[in-house]
């Protein structure tokens, strides 16, 4: 039996071990075929069969509507940061809402290419919730609106998604994609680096309306088009094969836990554990969060000082815990619990956490 480590780790994330064991079996020799699938070419119709299927698997479990378009790309949710403004603004303004980490990168890239207007933000609070939907400014000539569904680094997520009326919607859902159901309709696009949610590093998944793509300048490059990509089923260029098998994989494994709805039930129970050692500790632990904006994936706390927080990864590092330590520019504690981290993993954390603060408090 391999020893697996309560993986907590923000991204790249925990796989399912399932999904790893049967990519471990066809790994040399992929069905049949007298090769592995990265030493194939992505024009053959083994390739090009696992390809279609993950796209048809996306359709299925997140319900993506007619009209929509699914696409692989690369340079991470980051490269997105600057695909969007290139191809979406033309002159106008795009609008954002500045929830955190994430949302501040988006809006320092979409500066490079033209105006931008801030909607809402919760600066002011230090990132800890997610500003409230009604107080919302959104210009109706904006390009397009965008959000950072769930924020990885504070660990605030939307509970709702905005209506920006006629203005298309953008959201980010890298670190929460298909975590729980979703109405894609409400979105002009939407798009997610697979790593934390969906596979390995390696692709971007990008789910846009048809209608919301039109003619760019001539001086936006070739790869940097969605038109270019939409043309070509994302085999424009070489697709990195092996990231979008392996997202085939999680897709399937996350059909075997009863779709969307099914996985959502085991995230709620999974962050509830973790969020209920923080409620119940009398304030040894504080969620950095506040409670109406908490995120499912990403559970952010803090201790009395930076000496216990240490003191707290080392000792549950002994453990076998890995990844509790915060991001470098928040501090603090953070357990990444997404869908391939296991209950049992979320149980135990909830059970450390008790034991050490029964040791140190
Ligand atoms: C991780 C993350 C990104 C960056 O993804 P890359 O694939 O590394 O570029 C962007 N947005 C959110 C919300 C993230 O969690």
């Amino acid at each position: 039996m391999t020893k697996r480590a309560y993986n907590f780790n923000a991204g790249p994330a925990a796989l399912p071990l399932e999904v790893l064991e049967q990519a471990q079996s066809e790994f040399v020799e992929f069905r049949g075929s007298g090769m592995s699938i990265m030493e194939m070419s992505h024009r053959g119709a083994i390739y090009e069969g696992v390809h279609n299927e993950t796209k048809q698997l996306l359709t299925e479990l997140l319900g993506i509507p007619e009209g929509y378009q699914i696409l692989f790309l690369q340079g991470g949710a980051s490269t997105q940061f600057a695909m969007i403004p290139m191809n979406f603004l033309q002159g106008r303004t795009g609008s954002y809402v500045m929830t955190g980490s994430w949302a501040d990168k988006a809006v320092k890239e979409a500066k490079n290419f033209g105006s931008t207007h801030i909607a809402a933000s919760s600066e002011a609070n230090q990132f800890r919730s997610i500003p409230s939907l009604d107080t919302f400014n959104v210009p109706e000539d904006s390009a397009y609106l965008h959000i950072t569904s769930n924020e990885t680094i504070e660990g605030t997520q939307f509970q709702q998604y905005p209506d920006a009326g006629s203005v298309p919607l953008i959201a980010d859902l890298s670190s929460d994609i298909m975590s729980r159901p979703l109405d894609v309709s409400q979105f002009a696009m939407i798009y997610a680096g697979a790593q934390k949610n969906l596979g390995p590093s390696g692709v971007t998944v990008v789910i846009v309306r048809d209608d919301f793509i039109t003619e760019v300048p001539k001086t936006v490059p070739t790869m940097f088009r969605y038109e270019t990509h939409v043309k070509n089923n994302s085999l424009y260029n070489t697709p990195p094969a092996y990231s979008i098998y392996m997202v085939n994989l999680v897709l399937q494994w996350i059909k075997g836990k009863g779709g969307l709805a099914g996985i959502e039930r085991q995230n709620r129970e999974k962050s509830g554990l973790i969020y209920q050692a923080i409620d119940a500790s009398g304030g040894f632990y504080n969620g950095f969060a506040e409670k109406d904006s908490r995120s499912m994936m990403n559970i952010t706390f803090r201790l009395q000082n930076e000496e216990l927080e240490k003191k707290f990864v080392k000792a549950s590092e002994a453990e076998g815990f890995v990844g509790l330590k915060g991001h470098r520019s928040v501090g603090g504690l953070r357990a990444s619990a997404y869908n391939a981290v296991p209950y049992e993993s979320c149980k135990a954390l909830a059970q450390f956490m008790a034991e050490f603060q029964r040791t140190n408090g």
